[in-house]
């Protein structure tokens, strides 16, 4: 495993200092970004090595997750890690199989825990991504869909980006981007068209909506 290196970061809920794999960043090489940004890599791939399992009290977690409050802990202590199993793969070489399964538990995790919107609908973009990988189209669409459903309400909700955990236009581009994918040409228009028609969204988000709708108009036949 000459990419991949023991990073070390702490559990956010034994607060221990722990050690996982990463890919070393001189060795990321990426092969190609599809159009909601997934990136395809040449050698390991970075998305398999994000989640966490602490080595000395097996939590699951993502580098993003925040502080866990006293009750969480609780519930942890009680009902979560008795449950957690010790994924032996977790500390080394994973597959795409084997992330995912680190993937879902890191989403319980996250919403056990109560960890933002942002970060559970990353979870979720993740697991489709992967299941992207795997080519089961069937299961990509079914946690695009659950994650687009997450975005919409963190949208109807939106006050700030430190609240929400992710700046608006990002998650408007998502969104669209999302909607590309699940094939929903209505939806992926109009969310499109708020990012056209916005005057808070920069030029570089327009400008990449722009190139997002285009190619899925020549896609479509539209
Ligand atoms: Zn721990």
């Amino acid at each position: 495993m000459p990419d991949l290196y023991m990073k070390k970061c702490r559990c956010p809920y034994c607060l221990k200092e722990t050690e996982t794999k990463r890919v070393l960043s001189r060795h990321i090489r990426v092969d190609k970004t599809d159009r909601d940004g997934m990136i395809h890599y040449k050698g390991s791939n970075v998305y398999y090595y994000e989640p966490v399992q602490c080595t000395h009290c097996r939590f699951l977690f993502h580098d993003t997750f925040g502080k866990l409050t006293t009750d969480v802990r609780e519930t942890i202590a009680t009902t979560i890690l008795p449950s957690l199993p010790v994924l032996p793969f977790a500390s080394t070489e994973r597959t795409a199989d084997q992330a995912l399964q680190l993937y879902k538990l890191c989403l319980y995790t996250a919403q056990i825990t109560r960890q933002k919107d942002a970060i559970q609908a990353m979870l979720g973009v993740r697991i489709a991504w992967l299941y992207r990988l795997l080519e089961n189209r069937e299961q990509e669409l079914l946690w695009t869909e659950r994650t687009v459903l997450k975005y919409e309400a963190l949208y109807a909700a939106y006050l700030d980006p430190i609240q929400a955990g992710i700046p608006e236009e990002t998650l408007l581009l998502r969104l669209a981007d999302l909607y590309a994918v699940l094939d929903r040409t209505a939806d992926a228009r109009k969310w499109y068209s708020v990012i056209f028609q916005s005057t808070d969204v920069s030029e570089r988000i327009k400008k990449e909506a722009r190139e997002h709708w285009e190619l899925y108009r020549e896609q479509h036949d539209l």
